[in-house]
C-alpha cells in the first residue's frame, strides 16, 4: 500500500488556516478586522460551490466576508462600478472576482480594475509584473499553496528540476515564476511542446495543470519524483460523476516519492492561500495608513 506517499492537502490547508487564524486574532487587537469581498456575476454552479466555501473558510478564520452576488445578465459597467466602489472602502481589504464571468464582461478589464493592494488573487497585472521581478506581491493562491506543499515534501528546492505542465495565466506561468523564485530550473510544457514525456521524465518535481482527466501517467516520470496535481476535472463513473486530477494516481503511485490526491490536495489549499492573502492585504493597507517614522521625527 502506497497511501503514505499521498500528500495531504486538507491537513496542510488546516495548518495554513491555523495561522491565519492567528494573524487576524493579532489585526482584530490592533483594530483592523481583515474582509474579504467577493463578486459572483451568474448563476454557475461550480462557481456558487467555490464562493461558498471561500465565504465558510472566511468566516472560520475570523475574516469578515461580504458577498455580492450579481445576476447574469448584469452590465460589464455595473461590475466594473462595484469594483470601484470596493476599492476605495477602507473596510475592505480583498477583492475576489469569481471567474469565469458572462462572455459579455471582458476578464481582463474587470480583473485589472481591482485595486493592487487588494488584488488577494494576484492576477493584476501589477501583481503579475511584481512576481516576475521577484517582489513581494500578493500572489494567485493555487500557484502559492502548491509551493507550500512542496517545501513541506522536499524542504529546500534549490537546483530541483520542475517541469509545469500548463501554461496558463492563473496557474502554470505563476507556477514557473515561484519556481524559478526558489532557485528551480524549469521547464514549461503547453500543447505545442514537442515530446512532452520525454521533458517531464527529466523532472525530479512535475506540476499537472492542464484540465485533461488523468493525462499524466507512469510514462511521464522518474522514479522518485514528487507530483504536484492541479487539476480538477469531473468525469462520469458508471451513473455518477466524479472529480478526478490531471494525473493517473494509481498508475503513478508506486514510482513517485509522492503525489497529491484529487481531492484533498491542492483544492485545499488554494482556498486556505486566499485567506492568508486577505490577512498580508490588510497588513499591508494597515501600515501604510500609519505616520511614517520620518513624518514622525519631522512632528516631534
Ligand atoms: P487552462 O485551460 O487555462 O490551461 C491549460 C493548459 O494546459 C494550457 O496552457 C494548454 O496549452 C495546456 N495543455 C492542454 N493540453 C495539453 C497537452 N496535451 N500537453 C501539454 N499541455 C497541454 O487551464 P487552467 O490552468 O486554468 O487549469 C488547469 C487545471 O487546473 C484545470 O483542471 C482546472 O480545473 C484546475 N484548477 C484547479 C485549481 C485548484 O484550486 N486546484 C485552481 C485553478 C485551476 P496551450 O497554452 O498551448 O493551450
Amino acid at each position: 500500500m502506497n497511501a503514505h506517499k499521498l500528500i495531504d492537502g486538507k491537513a496542510a490547508a488546516g495548518r495554513v488556516l491555523a495561522q491565519v487564524k492567528k494573524e487576524v486574532a493579532d489585526l482584530v487587537i490592533d483594530g483592523i478586522n481583515p474582509c474579504l469581498a467577493v463578486i459572483l456575476v451568474g448563476e454557475d454552479p461550480a462557481s456558487q460551490v467555490y464562493v461558498r466555501n471561500k465565504v465558510l473558510r472566511a468566516e472560520e478564520s475570523g475574516i469578515l466576508s461580504i458577498e455580492h452576488k450579481l445576476s447574469a445578465d448584469t452590465s460589464e459597467a455595473k461590475v466594473l462600478n462595484l469594483i470601484h466602489v470596493l476599492n476605495s472602502d477602507p473596510a475592505v481589504h480583498g477583492i475576489l472576482l469569481q471567474l469565469p464571468l458572462p462572455k459579455h464582461i471582458e476578464e481582463t478589464r474587470a480583473l485589472q480594475a481591482i485595486d493592487p493592494r487588494k488584488d488577494v488573487d494576484g492576477f493584476h497585472s501589477e501583481n503579475v509584473g511584481g512576481l516576475s521581478q521577484g517582489r513581494d506581491v500578493l500572489t494567485p493562491c493555487t500557484p502559492t499553496g502548491c509551493m507550500y506543499l512542496l517545501r513541506e515534501t522536499l524542504g529546500d528546492l534549490r537546483g530541483k528540476h520542475a517541469v509545469v505542465v500548463g501554461r496558463s495565466n492563473i496557474v502554470g506561468k505563476p507556477m514557473a515564476a515561484l519556481l524559478l523564485q526558489a532557485d528551480c530550473t524549469v521547464t514549461v510544457l503547453h500543447s505545442r511542446s514537442r515530446n512532452p514525456q520525454d521533458l517531464a521524465r527529466q523532472a525530479d518535481i512535475v506540476i499537472a495543470a492542464v484540465g485533461r482527466p488523468r493525462m499524466i501517467d507512469a510514462s511521464w516520470l522518474k522514479p522518485g519524483a514528487v507530483v504536484i496535481d492541479v487539476g480538477i476535472n469531473r468525469i462520469q463513473d458508471g451513473d455518477r460523476s466524479r472529480l478526478v486530477g490531471d494525473v493517473d494516481t494509481d498508475d503513478v503511485l508506486s514510482l513517485v516519492s509522492a503525489v497529491t490526491p484529487v481531492p484533498g490536495g491542492v483544492g485545499p489549499m488554494t482556498i486556505a492561500f486566499l485567506m492568508k492573502n486577505t490577512v498580508i492585504a490588510a497588513r499591508q493597507q494597515f501600515k501604510a495608513q500609519q505616520p511614517s517614522e520620518a513624518a514622525c521625527l519631522s512632528i516631534s
